[in-house]
């Protein structure tokens, strides 16, 4: 372990830490733009320049391994022109476009020269020009003049998911990057290089001209596309919304991942990117109500006491043996835990839960096949798959009433089986999200809260529980499933009283074994395990 002075601080550091590491754990950090943390060293932007005593000249910092003994300074006179000629070279052929270039705000070009630059500029030759605004995939633009050849994306699509269409082609002031001829950016992550640009050379197309990054507001979440759960950050338009003509409140811009060094580092795939989008489409605002085939609007109280006083005269009657509950595995744990509440303090024994209809495409890396983002947590807490079991006992006539929670039966077991299953039901409640052909044969519609709109924890493929904040407030009349599973408890007398999502997870972290000793405060930005052994595989 070298133990070494950096500006003027001794600081001991792991074997094989980088200068550049070792001086940001001393509190000195150096300006980057070709360094990644989960890349190989190019070190071709140089602007990591740090003096080190005994050695003729300026060194880069990301290259260089911290030895035993070395003196270094990081903002002497020498290194701070260094670092400025550095940034004046990059920008010589940079084109002024920052104000309509989509990276303004968020450029590392611009933070740098605000922090290391600000010269005089000396050269006065035409810039050299190269090819602009060129889709290079499906989510990817590229604007070759703003690059400034630091070899990310390139490095992006060689070592993670080795797909290799970047290339830096031609000589000196006419090196550019682009793809190799015939290729396409159409790999499954193709998304991260725009993340890991440092400038506005790639831009997302799905993104670019949506909203200026200043007016984005950020809250931390999990991807709800699969079992990965990779960790992500929600940007949403708020602070634009401020303004009166945007009735519909903010709404979702766009996905980045957030690092979690135990589940997706630095990355997500562009399903998951791009995936938000059902959040606004064929959303259910409104309760309503389906007499002989006519739906209407209602309110929360009339469709909520309607659902209860069936529930109630069924089991009154000890008939709670005719009523299925089907859940859903994009539930949270607190949606969940206050259902299996609900409903086995009402006896009803019918309690089951349905997955997606099908797997989906999985990797090696973090694409699963399992397109729920909480199979997990739906094992942990002891609830079955046995949907299939519910509604034949339907088909039967077995059962009066059926409550499903978000999924689309008819995709899972076809139109003919459903209405078969539903046709002598007296009482058929949907609760979801968005419209789908479930909603058709539904009596009763109560619309609930997506993933960004509520607080709560998945757990992933990995036994991880991590946490999901609101972004912003439901959209229309929707509300947190565990909210209205909470207004229908009070209405059937049952004592179940949480005020929030933190509420429910202290009560089911006691009661539930496989969540004991968990908080919110341990789950953190990172997420927590499971206690080991205590779901079934
Ligand atoms: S396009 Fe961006 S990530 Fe790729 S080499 Fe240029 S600046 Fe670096
Ligand atoms: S791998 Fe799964 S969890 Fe991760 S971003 Fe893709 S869909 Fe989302």
């Amino acid at each position: 372990m070298p133990t070494l002075a950096i500006d003027g601080k001794q600081v001991t550091v792991p074997d094989g830490t980088t200068l550049l590491q070792a001086c940001e754990q001393a509190g000195s950090p150096v300006p980057f733009y070709c360094y990644h943390p989960g890349l190989s060293i190019a070190g071709n932007c140089r602007i990591c320049l740090v003096e080190i005593e005994k050695m003729p000249k300026l060194q880069i910092a990301c290259y260089l391994r911290a030895a035993d003994g070395m003196v270094v300074h990081t903002t002497s006179d020498e290194v701070l022109k260094g670092r400025q000629e550095v940034l004046e070279f990059l920008l010589i052929n940079h084109p002024l476009d920052c104000p309509v270039c989509d990276q303004a705000g968020e450029c590392w070009l611009q933070d740098y020269y605000m922090e290391y630059g600000l010269y005089n500029p000396k050269f006065d030759e035409q810039k050299v020009k190269k090819p602009k605004a060129i889709p290079i995939g499906p989510h990817v633009m590229l604007d070759a003049e703003r690059c400034i050849l630091c070899s990310r994306c390139v490095r992006f699509c060689d070592e993670i998911t080795k797909t290799g269409e970047f290339g830096i082609f031609n000589r000196a002031d006419h090196s550019e990057i682009g793809i190799y001829p015939g290729k396409q950016l159409d790999n499954n992550y193709s998304g991260c290089v725009v993340d890991i640009c440092p400038v506005g050379a790639l831009t997302d197309s799905d993104f670019r001209f949506k909203c200026r990054v200043w007016y984005l507001g950020s809250t931390k979440s999990v991807c709800p596309g699969c079992a990965m759960g990779c960790n992500i950050e929600i940007h949403d338009n708020r602070e634009r919304t401020a303004r009166p003509h945007i009735a519909q409140g903010a709404r979702v811009m766009r996905l980045k991942p957030r690092y979690n060094p135990d589940v997706n580092q630095w990355w997500m795939c562009d399903e998951g990117r791009y995936g938000y989008k059902f959040i606004d489409e064929r959303r259910i605002i409104n309760v309503q109500l389906r007499t002989n085939g006519t739906a209407r609007q209602a309110t929360w109280d009339e469709a909520l006491d309607l659902v209860a006083q069936t529930f109630l005269r069924l089991t009154e009657k000890n008939q709670q043996d005719r009523i299925g509950v089907i859940l859903s595995t994009h539930l949270t744990n607190e949606d969940l835990y206050v259902a299996k509440r609900v409903f086995q303090e009402l006896g009803i024994q019918n309690l089951t839960v349905q997955g997606p209809a099908r797997p989906g495409s999985s990797d090696n890396f973090l694409i699963k096949a399992d397109k729920s983002p909480n199979t997990r947590g739906v094992q942990a807490l002891g609830l079955s798959f046995e949907s299939a079991k519910v509604l034949e006992q339907a088909a039967r006539k077995e059962l009066s009433v059926l409550y499903v929670f978000g999924h689309d039966l008819v995709d899972v077991y076809g139109e003919e089986a459903v209405k078969a299953a539903v046709a002598s039901l007296e009482l058929v409640v949907f609760q979801g999200s968005n419209i789908n052909r479930s909603c058709e044969v539904a009596h009763v519609i109560f619309p609930s809260a997506v993933y960004a709109e509520k607080d709560g924890t998945f757990t992933n493929c990995q036994d991880r529980v991590q946490r999901l904040y609101q972004a912003f407030p439901p959209l229309g009349d929707a509300k947190p499933d565990w909210q209205i599973l909470l207004e229908f408890a009070k209405r059937l007398g049952l004592p179940l009283n949480f005020l929030d999502a933190e509420s429910i997870f202290k009560s089911l972290a006691t009661l539930e074994p496989a969540f004991q000793g968990l908080s919110y405060e341990l789950i953190g930005d990172h997420g927590a395990l499971l206690k080991s052994g205590e779901v079934a595989q």
